[in-house]
């Protein structure tokens, strides 16, 4: 049995521009995982997390001019849909994950939504929503959520900040988006331009204080616009080294012998072709380590 993967392109009409890049992700990672479309989120599973009155002035009338520029996104019916399956790619692969070992989502990481407010081209916060409905379920483990963005995962932060069943690490670009951090269990914060080196070299002791807190279920925001020359970046990280640092990540999780959701978070490099590999790479190797015949395979 192949892995499993959820992917909005699948449910929806790729977004203009991305339809040839999607065409070689699919074709690259049919060769190692199942392909799914992803299922649209629930407005009842979207309100384990977040606030009641968020939700309905969402689906009700809609963010206003001033609420979409937060957003940074014009908001339309289709950006609500797009959202939907994002966050139901993330609960489709956390179902995988807490009865396999291992759940991937194409989409997802929208770390920057809040309980009740959209930011950062987040309008729900999907790895919130999953843990919520993990909870929901029952499972009560410990859970993690390695962060690995370029932005730090404001949003997410705030959902656990009194929750101590959750830790949260965001490793991120000091003078990025968002302008005030918020505080996460473990915040690292890197200067601009840093390197394959110096970032590995700041993830090891960050991956060993956040494997500390013996995590029954992480979640792994696997952002790509780490990349050097990333349109929303500014650190430079080489293919290789991103590479690396999803290797360590998911090594400290087969050590730990936790469930794993890995979820898309950005990616806005101008090399269309380095962005569909940085992807395909991430979610290969993700199989690679981690879906093995002792783990459901
Ligand atoms: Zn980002």
């Amino acid at each position: 049995m192949k892995a499993r993967a959820y992917s909005a392109a699948l449910s929806l009409p790729p977004v203009a521009g991305f339809a040839q890049l999607w065409e070689v992700i699919r074709e690259e990672l049919e060769e190692v995982l199942e392909l799914r479309p992803s299922p649209a989120a629930r407005l009842e599973e979207l309100a384990l997390a977040h606030d009641q009155g968020y939700l309905h002035h969402v689906f009700g009338e809609g963010l206003s001019r001033a609420e979409s520029l937060r957003l940074g996104r014009h908001f339309s019916p289709e950006l609500l849909q797009r959202a939907l399956y994002s966050a139901g790619g993330t609960l489709a692969a956390l179902e995988d994950a807490l009865q396999g070992g291992l759940g991937l989502n194409l989409g997802g990481g929208t770390h920057h939504a809040y309980p009740a407010h959209a930011e950062g081209y987040s309008l729900f916060n999907d790895v919130a929503v999953a843990i919520a409905k993990a909870r929901a379920e029952g499972f009560g483990g410990r859970v993690l959520v390695v962060d690995l963005d370029v932005h730090q995962g404001n949003g997410t932060a705030v959902f656990f900040q009194s929750d101590p069943s959750v830790f949260t690490l965001s490793l991120h670009a000091q003078h990025n988006y968002p302008q005030l951090k918020e505080r996460s269990d473990l915040d690292v914060a890197l200067p601009d331009a840093t390197g394959d080196a110096e970032y590995l070299a700041a993830l090891e002791p960050a991956l060993e204080r956040a494997f500390a807190f013996r995590p029954d279920l992480v979640f792994f925001n696997s952002g790509v616009d780490v990349l050097a020359g990333d349109r929303l970046g500014r650190l430079a990280l080489s293919l290789d080294g991103l590479i690396e640092r999803n290797r360590r990540v998911y090594q400290k999780v087969r050590e730990s012998g936790a469930a794993l959701v890995v979820v898309g978070g950005g990616g806005y490099h101008p090399d269309l072709r380095l962005l569909a590999e940085a992807r395909i790479q991430t979610y290969r190797l993700a199989v690679a380590e981690l879906w093995s015949v002792t783990r459901g395979g």
